[in-house]
């Protein structure tokens, strides 16, 4: 039995690849130091997986930004924008990563959007009708030989030709079945060049695969595959899927000319039994996908081993594969030194994973497999009962009733309630929570974490924060006030590092996109609140003001979604013991005057299934509830907020609708505002406050740009819903872009308040 991966991190052992891009785009490394610097992390990348006995080791999975970017490049069809800015290849790459601004021209980047249900971004390819696709096939065919050079005959990875089009955006008359000739010939005369150059494997990722697929786009994958397959060659062709189940199209898959087939056991649900109920080709490949690409844990080999050895009689040829890229996971468990053993034990990032494909061979092919020491070790860490129980916690979920997730009075009763209590003006100003966090902010912040000032020092410092941050807001003439977040790093960090059951890692990082990395927190144990955590200061910003002041707090699914996730509870329990958690802190806000508290969910959306008959009962059958729970128990008068980083949620809208928040803020300032038009179809009872200008750049809207962006919403939205408010926290602005933005902002609500 040989192993394989579909994936490896690019970044490298300690983020060298982010370094020296960065170092690169600032002009202080040349394009030779950053090309020799990508080339020396592949062959480290390569010579690790050829230490731990990998016996399939992949190669184009390199990128210097992203893999769809490489594709976009090797099918030729970059934009004519870029290439009219006449630069370098690396340079035109970047320009499309990126953006360019300089002596060749102006021009934005390319968009990007979320990889699947992961938390990796992707460059969108774009399509017009002057487009021309064939191959450019640098990359991928010197990456195969630079391997080769070292000994090491890689299995070439690319994205496939269903895949690419199928995300493309489309921007003139033609559709993706306009290029079906030209992406046919740009795949084979790729297979003909890695052909050509020795290749034994060549693994095409079709992710696509697993998500809903109507039948005339299985009618297209099956052409597209048909006339591919025909170059093959002496390759053989692997058709990698992952994140999911190919239960569309099972059949078609195997009985196209494929050699291997990549599925995934982790995170499809009905492989196995679509394996079992249609039988897989006997002279095919099964590269069964058994080892979790995207969460941290210790493969389990007892349950991998029985599952393997199941199978056997069903596939007789198995590759041991992960399930995913190892891109979704951390290089390496070595780097964490803090962290005590009793805990690292646990973990496995990508370097581990290598280890445990390694052993799961050896273990499937001893005689004495349960004697093994491996074996043994492994078993022992599932039978141990881990700290981090709290069975106080875990009867408090198990206990909660259909009524701990209901608010009354109702949403109407409440409305009419607060109207009358808070007298705020018609079109009330607010912002999402965050001010600047400027240098010293941030200084204070490490000063004490390092211990060179104490606790008194640390808090004071940021209450003046606040005082000047509530000053501010008053002289601007905002109604509904901040305290600014200034004692935050991050909206889920801080949450987690204050409370029971979580850890931190210190070199977990994760590409999120291009040179950009996440370090999310890990879910340990039971999930409990320790002792307030924004109570404090958010006190203290209401002591020194008269307007409103909201509390500011993060909402279970956004921390569940945000966090590296246990295996050995399920999510909606885990959810479940989040929301108590921050429960106990609403609560406590409300016992301390705070009158209107915002429970942000700002990544609610991006863990919704990958197929729409799963939304429901997969997730949101839980998410929303959890966020109810949150909320449930505070007074009618007391006011809830919620906040959400994107305005795409016109297909869950009902949903949102049945969070039962008072109102809700969110990004709509990029978009064409037909949210609004899914508002009033759905009958959407929440206030909302879409935003009004963009926090993501750091231009200035004028007041009239605003006015009208009101008058728009206003068309669609009654006066007595409408809030007016920036797009996201003001976090990442510099001072006086926001201070100018905001005096437009409200002024421009003043105008409008005033015509009606
Ligand atoms: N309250 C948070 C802030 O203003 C919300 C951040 C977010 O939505 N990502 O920073
Ligand atoms: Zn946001």
């Amino acid at each position: 039995m040989k192993t394989s991966i579909v994936g490896f991190p690019r970044i490298g052992f300690l983020r060298e690849l982010k370094f020296t891009s960065e170092s690169y785009f600032k002009g202080e490394k040349t394009a030779k130091e950053l090309l020799s610097t990508a080339k020396e992390l592949r062959k480290k990348h390569w010579l690790l997986q050829k230490d731990s006995n990998l016996d399939l080791i992949p190669s184009n999975d390199f990128s210097f930004y992203d893999g769809m970017l490489d594709t976009i490049v090797m099918l030729n069809t970059i934009p004519k924008r870029y290439k009219e800015l006449r630069l370098d290849s690396l340079s035109e790459y970047f320009a499309m990563a990126r953006g360019y601004q300089g002596e060749n021209g102006d021009v934005k980047a390319l968009a990007m959007k979320k990889w699947f249900n992961t938390n990796y971004h992707y460059m969108v390819p774009e399509i017009d009708d002057d487009t021309k696709i064939n191959l450019n096939y640098n990359k991928i065919v010197n990456e195969f030989i630079e391997a080769k050079e070292l000994d090491i005959i890689t299995k070439p990875v690319v994205i496939g030709a269903f895949t690419f089009l199928k995300l493309a955006k489309f921007s003139g008359e033609k559709t993706a079945y306009d290029f079906t000739e030209d992406i046919i010939n740009a795949y084979c005369d790729l297979i003909k060049k890695l052909n050509e150059a020795g290749v034994e494997w060549i693994q095409i990722d079709e992710p696509i695969l697993v998500t809903d697929l109507s039948s005339e786009d299985i009618l297209f994958f099956k052409k597209l595959y048909n006339e591919i397959l025909k170059s093959k060659g002496n390759a053989k062709i692997l058709v990698q899927s992952y994140f999911g189940d190919i239960r569309d199209c099972y059949n078609e898959v195997i009985n196209l000319n494929f050699d291997g087939i990549g599925l995934d056991f982790v995170e499809g649900k009905k492989t196995f039994s679509l394996i079992k109920a249609n039988k897989f080709p006997e002279d095919k490949v099964l590269f069964a996908g058994v080892i979790n690409g995207k969460n941290i844990w210790r493969n389990n080999y007892k349950k991998t081993l029985s599952l393997v050895n199941e199978l056997k009689s069903y596939a007789k040829n198995i590759v041991l594969n992960t399930s995913c890229s190892l891109l979704h996971v951390p290089f390496t468990v070595e780097n964490e030194k803090k962290l005590d053993n009793s805990y690292v034990k646990y973990f496995s990032f990508a370097a581990e994973k290598l280890n445990e494909l390694e052993d799961l061979k050896m273990l499937l092919t001893c005689k004495t497999p349960f004697n093994n020491n491996e074996y043994v070790r492994n078993i022992k860490l599932f039978e141990e009962v881990r700290h981090g129980k709290n069975d106080f916690v875990k009867e408090k979920v198990r206990s909660l009733s259909e009524d701990d997730f209901i608010r009354s009075p109702d949403f109407y009763k409440r409305e009419k309630l607060q109207k009358s209590i808070f007298n705020l003006p018609l079109l009330p100003t607010t912002t999402i929570g965050s001010f600047p966090q400027t240098k010293e902010v941030r200084a204070n912040r490490l000063a004490y974490k390092k211990g060179e000032i104490s606790e008194k020092q640390y808090k004071d410092f940021n209450k003046d924060k606040i005082s000047e941050c509530i000053k501010l807001q008053e002289e601007i003439g905002l109604d509904v006030l901040v305290h600014g977040e200034f004692e935050r790093n991050d909206m889920v960090e801080y949450f987690g590092e204050n409370l029971e059951g979580y850890l931190f890692t210190e070199k977990a990082w994760v590409q999120s996109y291009g040179t950009r990395c996440v370090k999310p927190p890990i879910i340990w144990g039971d999930i409990s609140r320790k002792k307030a955590m924004t109570v404090e200061y958010s006190k203290y910003a209401q002591s020194i003001t008269k307007k409103y002041v909201k509390g500011m707090l993060t909402g279970p699914v956004t921390i569940l979604n945000w966090s590296f996730p246990r295996e050995d509870i399920s999510l909606r329990e885990c959810a479940l013991q989040l929301a108590l958690a921050i429960r106990d802190e609403v609560l406590d806000l409300e016992a301390n005057g705070i009158k209107i508290i915002q429970i942000d969910e700002a990544a609610l959306r991006e863990k919704l299934p990958l197929r729409k008959s799963d939304w429901h009962t997969e997730y949101l059958d839980w998410a929303i509830p959890a966020f109810r729970l949150v909320h449930s128990g505070v007074n009618a008068e007391t006011q809830i907020h919620t906040h959400m980083c994107y305005s795409e949620f016109s297909d869950i809208i009902k949903d949102i609708d049945n969070m039962d928040a008072d109102a809700i803020t969110f990004e709509a300032s990029r978009s064409d505002l037909t949210i609004i038009d899914s508002l009033n179809e759905c009958m959407f009872k929440t206030e909302v406050g879409p935003g009004v200008y963009d926090i993501h750049s750091p231009r200035i809207p004028s007041t009239e740009e605003i006015v009208n962006i009101l008058h728009k919403m206003l068309n669609k939205i009654s006066k007595e819903k409408l809030w007016v408010n920036p797009d996201c926290g003001l976090k990442t602005r510099g001072n006086h872009e926001t201070v100018k933005s905001l005096e437009n902002l409200v002024k421009a609500a003043k105008i409008v308040r005033d015509e009606l």
